[in-house]
């Protein structure tokens, strides 16, 4: 039987790294260490349907207790690891023990940005959306009638502000670039997106800065206001800050391991150590000639289960597909393959109210879908990036083309 496999991090990725391994028959002993006090679940529900209270958190458990059990996979929660002692094969933990490896899985995902204490970033009622806590927290704020305000126009940011008007508080997004969306969509997306908030009674401002927070009596203690880069002062109950996250890369850091924000991997999940692999948010990930990070479900758990069959003796290398979600109102915007890099974009109409998508292209290459509720257009895109095939730009356009036929 091969060695101890030590995970760190009990997330998506941690948890599907040891399930593919038992699923692949590997016996070996796993221990997975895991910061949060409760078993690994799914976090997207955490800023939709969770937050609007809709759904239980029992039902964002990937397994419960006895699953663990069952596959002989030790875990244990509430257990920070403090350092990797790579020479001794051990993790070190806060509470003082060790744990021995003989292969160690980084898996520590990443940490939602603060807004600096000096602008009033830590005062209460100030909050992110990362983990279970952050959401209990903010869903006891999600009260009718109460002022929120939003930083940051990305994907978590426009989630909170759909559950927050669907429970009837005031919202006010502010997005310091140009348009919301900016690093992740195209502006027709975000047009798109930006309008159906608009509708549902977002005050969203755009190209606005953020100068402070204000506190009571302008000290420390609840934000009551916040005051903006033109000089407007808001006056809001809590504040959401939706500004990005960076990956947990300090361990392997400080370990002397590659990291360039994030734990530099290669195709196989290995990192610069042969012993230590790394999956999920935490990684930096080769992608079609470039490093890139990959902050979604899909990559955590497909890159996660090649490094599996990698620890498990196999030598696949793991050639990332992205897709993506969001859900917003009862709109859900699906996303297949990654815009990076594009220089055009087809919008397209869908066949009923509501529905468009948007199609992305770099050097007149086919790479990437936005489908707003057209899960057609989902489909099609993705399986046109799975055959590596190109649509004809005015076909795409025209809503009179049944896109089946760009498959034929
Ligand atoms: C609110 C929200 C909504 C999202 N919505 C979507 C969506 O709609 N679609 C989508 O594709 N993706 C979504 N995502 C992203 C997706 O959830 C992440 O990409 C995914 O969880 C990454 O998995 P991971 O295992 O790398 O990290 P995580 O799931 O974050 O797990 C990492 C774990 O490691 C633990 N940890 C960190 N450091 C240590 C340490 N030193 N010692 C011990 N444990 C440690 C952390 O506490 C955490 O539990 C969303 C994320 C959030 C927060």
């Amino acid at each position: 039987m091969a060695g101890r496999l030590v995970i760190i991090g009990a997330g998506q990725a941690g948890f599907a790294l040891a399930a593919k391994l038992r699923a692949l028959k590997d016996t070996r002993p796993i221990t997975i260490l895991g910061a949060e006090e409760c078993l690994p679940y799914q976090r997207p529900p955490l800023s939709k349907k969770y937050l609007l209270g809709e759904m239980s958190f029992d039902r964002l458990l990937f397994r419960s207790e006895s699953w663990y059990a069952e596959n002989d996979v030790e875990i244990r929660l509430s257990a920070w690891v403090e350092e990797i002692d790579r020479t001794g094969r051990r993790v070190l933990l806060q509470d003082g023990s060790a744990v021995d490896y003989d292969t160690l899985v980084i898996a520590t995902g990443a940490t939602p940005r603060t807004l600096p204490a000096a602008i009033g970033g830590d005062l209460d009622g100030v909050y992110v959306v990362r983990d279970k806590r952050d959401a209990d927290r903010l869903a006891e704020e999600m009260l009718p009638g109460r002022r929120l305000l939003i930083i940051g126009g990305g994907y978590i940011g426009l989630e909170a502000a759909a559950v927050a008007r669907h429970l009837g508080l005031e919202v006010t997004l502010i997005e310091m670039a140009d348009r919301i969306l900016q690093r992740v969509a195209s502006a027709e997306t975000a047009d798109i997106m930006r309008a159906i908030h608009v509708t549902h009674g977002v005050t969203i401002l755009e190209k606005t800065g953020l100068t402070r927070l204000i506190g009571k009596a302008g000290k420390a203690g609840k934000v009551e206001a916040v005051e903006l880069a033109d000089g407007t002062v808001v006056p809001v109950d809590f504040v959401i800050a939706g500004i990005g996250v960076t990956p947990n890369d300090r361990l392997a850091a400080t370990a002397g391991l590659e990291t360039a924000n994030g734990v530099v991997v290669d195709a196989f999940g290995r990192t610069s150590d042969p012993f230590i692999f790394a999956a999920g948010d935490c990684t930096l990930l080769p992608f079609e000639g470039a490093r890139v990070r990959l902050e979604s479900v899909q990559n955590a758990v497909d890159q996660a289960e090649a490094a599996a069959a990698v620890i498990a003796g196999g030598e696949l290398p793991y050639l990332p597909k992205p897709w993506f979600w969001s859900d917003q109102y009862d709109v859900k915007l699906q996303i297949a393959g990654f815009n990076l890099g594009y220089d055009e974009t087809v919008v397209r109409p869908g066949a009923r109210e509501g529905a468009a998508s948007v199609w992305y292209f770099r050097r007149g290459k086919f790479i990437a879908v936005d489908a707003i509720n057209d899960a057609k257009a989902y489909v099609t895109g993705k399986k046109l990036i799975d055959l590596g095939r190109h649509p004809e730009k005015a076909l795409l356009a025209d809503p009179a083309t049944d896109l089946k036929q760009l498959l034929l």
